[in-house]
């Protein structure tokens, strides 16, 4: 028998590569080697230029991302994670506004919540004006009742 003849074209499985001769005889058989996987594309040997391997594992962002009514963690190509429903906590207070917020930061604003100004929320919720108001009509009414009394006393000593 002469020398086999092999292919000059790689011959590859899943895991390896080899030129073949036309009897089946393998030579410079290997595994696959080089290139690098990403979550969307097997690496690639660098010998064969076949895909290898598996993906790598996706990589999500450290922070939320969120609609309306879900959020989830994304990687670059867009691969959803940990995607769930927000879950709000209790209403509270804040700048005047009642809100409440999910653990991924989405916060919703309570619409029907009156927002109260800063600093007139003291005092019985009293403003100055009203408060003048009052003093005022009170006087007012001192003065009718007092009026009334002397009306009264005029007419008695008829
Ligand atoms: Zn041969
Ligand atoms: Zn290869
Ligand atoms: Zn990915
Ligand atoms: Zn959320």
């Amino acid at each position: 028998m002469g020398p086999h003849t092999y292919s000059d074209e790689w011959k590859s499985d899943a895991d390896r590569h080899w030129r073949e001769c036309g009897c089946g005889a393998k030579s410079e058989e290997a595994e696959h080697s080089g290139g690098t996987a990403t979550c969307t594309e097997k690496a690639v040997c660098s010998v064969c230029g076949s895909e290898y391997g598996e993906l790598s594992p996706h990589t999500y962002s450290d922070e939320w991302k969120s609609d309306a009514d879900r959020h989830w963690c994304e990687c670059a190509c867009g691969a959803k994670s940990e995607e769930s429903e927000h879950t709000f906590g209790e209403w509270t207070e804040r700048d005047g506004n009642r809100e409440k917020s999910c653990v991924c930061g989405y916060t919703v604003i309570d619409p029907e919540h009156t927002v109260i100004e800063p600093g007139n929320d003291e005092g019985n919720g009293l403003s100055p004006v009203a408060i003048a108001a009052i003093v005022i009509g009170g006087i007012a009414v001192l003065g009718g009742a007092g009026a009334a009394a002397y009306r009264f006393a005029s007419k008695k000593k008829k």
